[in-house]
């Protein structure tokens, strides 16, 4: 069973461009988890060394721990422990961490009343960021220039590049659930929109810059569903990106607008 979880998690790894570690309101790490009731976890290590888990709701406000359990595996691939722990404070706290400086965190939440329990995972590696010292795992510097924070290029078909970039992660990512990729890319999708209009024919600006805001709004739609761990609500908010696009890409000549990015 831990051999096949272990599998599991490095199967899941890397598959999206912009990879990027959000840290939560507590300064820990912030986890996805599928449920609608449990949408996140903030993970830290407390000064004695011993792992804090505890709950938030998808505006990132504490959750209280009432009945649910919370099973935290952690250690070395060959061998990984399950840990104790005990609840302080809504926060889950376990023994003293296992000896090492690169595992896997597994931890599995089993909320009351449901069938099955929901498995969450962190890659606990010690290795310092060289650019801000801090451990790799709570290192946010992948962040700098990805989601909200990205850079839209400076001429239009890069920038046509960039975002038929990120309508393909956006519908990998939809239907792949992968919350914490679709975090990141409706953040930064609607940057690259909306340097849109300003690039384009002043004839065609104000029809491009009506279907920006429709598309953004759409985003929106995806983004919320996704927050609120409903991600068959998505569906339709992102048949809506697709058929505004397609609308937004005829304002444009076909070799700009169907730019992809170069290798
Ligand atoms: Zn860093």
């Amino acid at each position: 069973m831990k051999t096949k979880l272990i599998a599991l998690l490095l199967l899941t790894a890397s598959l999206y461009a912009h990879e990027r570690i959000t840290l939560g309101p507590n300064g820990g790490r912030l986890i996805a988890i599928d449920s609608p009731t449990t949408p996140n976890a903030e993970f830290s290590v407390t000064k004695d060394n011993r792992f804090q888990i505890g709950f938030l709701d998808k505006n990132l406000k504490p959750l209280p721990v009432g009945k649910r359990k919370l099973t935290v595996t952690a250690g070395d691939r060959s061998n990984p422990k399950k840990l104790t722990s005990e609840i302080k404070d809504d926060l889950f706290i376990t023994e003293v961490a296992p000896a090492g400086n690169d595992y896997h965190v597994i931890m599995q939440l089993r909320e009351p009343g449901a069938a099955k329990g929901k498995t969450f995972r962190l890659h606990y590696n010690l290795s310092k960021c060289p650019e801000c010292k801090k451990p790799e795992w709570l290192c946010a510097c992948g962040g700098k220039e990805s989601g909200k924070n990205i850079q839209p290029p400076a001429a239009l078909e890069g920038l046509w590049a960039e975002i038929n970039q990120h309508t393909k992660e956006l519908r990998e990512g939809v239907a792949d659930k992968a919350y914490e990729a679709i975090d990141e890319v409706t953040e930064a999708f609607p940057v690259l929109a909306t340097a849109l209009p300003g690039k384009t024919d002043p004839a065609k600006k104000a029809e491009a810059g009506k279907l920006v805001d429709e598309l953004k709004s759409a985003l929106d739609g995806i983004r919320e569903a996704f927050a609120a761990r409903k991600p068959d609500d998505a569906t339709l908010h992102l048949e809506a990106v697709e058929k505004i696009l397609s609308t937004l890409k005829s304002l444009y000549p076909p070799a700009i607008a169907n730019a992809t990015l170069k290798e």
